[in-house]
């Protein structure tokens, strides 16, 4: 990297948040002698269990969840996958799944996988700011529907779909509806205890945990089949749990849910900042899903028709992270299907950066991003000339 020596600014806490101290100590903490495999019955085994079950605990409580509803994970990919596929092989009469246009490729590419072998699948289209409409979900609902999966945020342009409507319209007509809430869980308030949803998906690492845990809820009562079998989890995920990393994922869980509020109104103000003063500076700017309800952390902007990659590079040797569309496509050059769902032109798509806060940022980084963009926006502009 280029950065060398220079102050990192990471803006880039959809892809992954910088790893809290808490949650480093919590993992260290698992990592000594004496914390044996929670299925073992000894001593060293025991206290395994036990943090197991605190930590089961810590989780829950961010969404409103009781402790057996939540099954732990390796990822959030995984919580998709074994909800998308545990309700299919529970429910092989019903093929039919619906979803959005923009969905994270962790369900995506799963649902096209899944057309290959005979389900039927509706995409759902959005608005040009990245809305979803509850009556387009209501709809779309057959009697051979087995499943509605969503996002709760967006991770590149951080809109909330309206999750608690569409939960009323599925619970209504007795089809399972799964939420992916991998990026708005510890970002916006979530109550399964008053949002009816059968399933739904969490990931440390989007938490200022580091990757390797990630969680399900799966509401009392409901039955599905495991992706990997064993006796762990209830049976609902073999594999001998990753303590370390689910012990982590609860301190992350513990610290969001502390300061929940106050870190929303926070970060939005450093958020809403940044667009403001690129908005006014460059006017040619524009922020994509601004009209939406929004994550407090997430800034999807267009640059006209700059290079967005261009402008990545740029920030990053000066030592500031930011996305390019989602982070898994960040090394291709294919634009957003979020940006494109929204109706942007290819070359408008490819101009978009997105910029993502946590919990460390400060003012500074919003000054740092600023002090450096009107360089980098003339060097792209002297490209395009
Ligand atoms: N769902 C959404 C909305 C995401 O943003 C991500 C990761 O970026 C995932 C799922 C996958 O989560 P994980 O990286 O834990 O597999």
């Amino acid at each position: 990297m280029e950065n060398k020596g220079l102050a990192h600014t990471d803006l880039d806490h959809n892809a992954t948040g910088t790893v809290a101290r808490e949650c480093l100590e919590a993992m260290l903490g698992c990592l000594q002698p004496g914390i044996g495999n929670p299925s073992s019955a000894h001593a060293a085994g025991m206290r395994a269990k036990g943090l197991l079950q605190e930590s089961r605990a810590e989780v829950a409580r961010l969404i409103g969840a009781q402790s057996r509803e939540i099954v732990f994970t390796s990822s959030g990919t995984e919580a998709n996958h074994t909800a998308i596929l545990g309700i299919l092989t529970e429910r092989p009469d019903r093929r039919h799944i619906v979803t959005s246009r923009v969905e994270h490729p962790a369900t995506l590419r799963l649902l096209r996988h899944l057309e290959g072998s005979g389900v039927r699948v509706t995409y759902l289209p959005v608005d040009g700011e990245g809305r979803l409409a509850p009556s387009a979900v209501r709809e779309a609902i057959t009697p051979d529907t087995g499943l509605v999966t969503l996002m709760w945020a967006n991770n590149e342009t951080g809109v909330l779909f309206p999750i608690p409507e569409i939960a009323e319209a599925t619970q209504a007509v007795g089809v399972a509806f799964h939420v992916d809430a991998v990026q708005a869980a510890g970002r916006v308030p979530i109550d399964v205890a008053r949002v009816p949803v059968d399933m739904l998906s969490l990931s440390g690492h989007k938490l200022h945990a580091p990757p390797g845990a990630g969680a399900l809820f799966v509401r009392k009562g409901l039955k599905i089949a495991p992706l990997l079998y064993g006796h762990q989890e209830r049976g609902l995920r073999g594999g001998t749990e990753n303590l370390p990393a689910i012990v982590a994922f609860a301190r992350a869980c513990a610290l969001a849910r502390a300061d929940l509020t106050d870190q929303a109104v926070r970060i939005a103000r450093l958020r809403n900042d940044l667009e403001q003063a690129i908005c006014d500076r460059f006017p040619f700017a524009r922020v994509h899903g601004a009209l939406a309800p929004r994550l407090p952390n997430t800034s999807n902007i267009g640059f006209g028709t700059l290079d967005g990659e261009r402008i990545m590079t740029s920030l990053d040797r000066r030592g500031i992270a930011v996305s390019l569309g989602a982070a898994c496509a960040a090394g291709g050059m294919e634009p957003s299907h979020v940006l494109m769902a929204m109706g942007l032109d290819r070359q408008a798509a490819l101009a978009a950066i997105r910029f993502s806060f946590g919990r460390y940022n400060t003012h500074a980084c919003v000054d740092r991003v600023l002090a450096h963009l009107p360089e980098i926006l003339r060097e792209a502009a002297a490209r395009v000339a």
